[in-house]
């Protein structure tokens, strides 16, 4: 019974550091600085608007690209 017990723990805790690692990478966590981070606009969160972050996802796509 015992190591049914733990085959079930060692999945559950697998399951969870997966959907752990999921979590962040679909959020990354980014610091509002008071202004967005793609046109520098002043606002509360981290980019104006949606257009911005989708942008500025681009951006560092494409240098991610770039060879060094
Ligand atoms: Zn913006």
């Amino acid at each position: 019974m015992e190591r049914t017990a733990d085959v079930i723990d060692a999945a559950t805790d697998l399951a969870e550091a997966e959907r752990e690692a999921a979590a962040r990478r679909r959020k990354p966590v980014m610091k509002a600085t008071g202004h967005c981070r793609y046109c520098n606009t002043p606002t509360p969160g981290v980019f104006c608007d949606p257009e911005c972050e989708r942008d500025y996802a681009q951006e560092q796509w494409a240098k991610a690209q770039r060879p060094r």
